[in-house]
């Protein structure tokens, strides 16, 4: 997406169009993966202090800009909404895939949290549904360097 994509965006969730919005913006929607609130000091460096980004962030949760995936580590990570989303309600609850080798969390976008029945008297709000395991890049490395080992070794 381009800069007036996330201007019209911000726009759209009666946002002011500032500079660590944009930011924020821009470095989320170009990564595969969620991005740590660590991960996002880096990048950004000294352009947005830590206080404006918790800020952004939480307001962009709270419209539904973006969503925040806790992984194995307890770190949250953020990751852009679908366009269903909106204030409060977040329709697109997916499943989380946390890789325990390079610790990335991928959005499975296509695979939707199946219906849980809740027992008599309990309401459901959001669902979490994390899967830990090892992603396509780590289980392709450790292939890779598994093929070499028995070329040594033959
Ligand atoms: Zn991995
Ligand atoms: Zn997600």
């Amino acid at each position: 997406m381009s800069i007036t994509g996330f201007e019209d965006m911000l726009e759209r969730h009666d946002l002011k169009k500032t500079r660590p919005r944009l930011s924020v913006l821009n470095i989320l929607s170009k990564r595969q993966a969620a991005t740590s609130q660590p991960d996002l000091e880096e990048v950004l460096g000294n352009e947005v202090d830590r206080v404006t980004l918790y800020r952004v962030l939480k307001t962009f949760e709270e419209k539904g800009i973006i969503h925040k995936i806790l992984d194995v580590n307890g770190t949250a990570n953020y990751a852009m909404c679908g366009p269903a989303c909106s204030e409060h309600s977040h329709y697109d609850e997916h499943v989380h895939f946390n890789c325990t080798v390079c610790f990335r969390v991928y959005c499975l976008d296509h695979l939707a949290i199946p219906k849980l029945s809740m027992p008599h008297g309990f309401e459901a709000g959001t669902v979490n549904l994390i899967v830990y395991g090892i992603c396509g890049d780590c289980s392709k490395k450790a292939a890779a360097y598994k093929a070499a080992e028995d070329k040594v070794s033959s």
